[in-house]
């Protein structure tokens, strides 16, 4: 089984992760490049995996109906995603490395910041899970058919 270790700049948040992480994702939404002064990198861990191992500096803040967000109250770092559900995201750039992943999707596109490109390969989505090519081609690929090869 695998375990990741991780913590705060300061140490009053500490952690473990034990059991696999979901494919690293870079979140462009506005919540979380307010949060973190740019974006973040992310993987979910399954919640019986998530064991905190100091959390004197722990701070929750709820930004949303759906969820909170960890912080450490005292250096300021910004650490986990909690919507409640099966799973906690966790912020990649705390973990003790090597961690043996590697960023694999963009999501909320849609709402990253006009200072910075994404040129990248990497899948890109607006929102979580909606391709961003399908945005505003969605109802017109219907009346089309396949273009005969040229
Ligand atoms: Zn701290
Ligand atoms: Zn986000």
């Amino acid at each position: 089984m695998t375990t990741l270790s991780g913590r705060c700049l300061c140490g009053a948040v500490r952690f473990e992760l034990h059991g696999a992480l979901s494919a690293p994702h870079a979140c462009h939404c506005t919540e979380c490049r307010r949060q973190s002064g740019h974006y973040v990198v992310a993987s979910e861990v399954a919640r019986a995996g998530f064991a905190l191992t100091e959390d004197r500096g722990l701070k929750w803040y709820r930004s949303s109906d759906s969820a909170r967000r960890g912080f450490c109250g005292d250096c300021g770092a910004v650490l986990f995603w909690d919507d409640g559900g099966e799973a906690v995201s966790i912020n990649l750039g705390c973990l003790e490395g090597p961690t043996g992943l590697t960023l694999q999707r963009h999501i909320f596109v849609d709402e990253k910041g006009d200072y910075y490109a994404l040129d990248d390969s990497l899948p890109k989505f607006a929102g979580y899970d909606r391709p961003l090519e399908a945005e505003g081609t969605a109802k017109s690929d219907t009346t089309k058919a396949p273009s005969p090869s040229r």
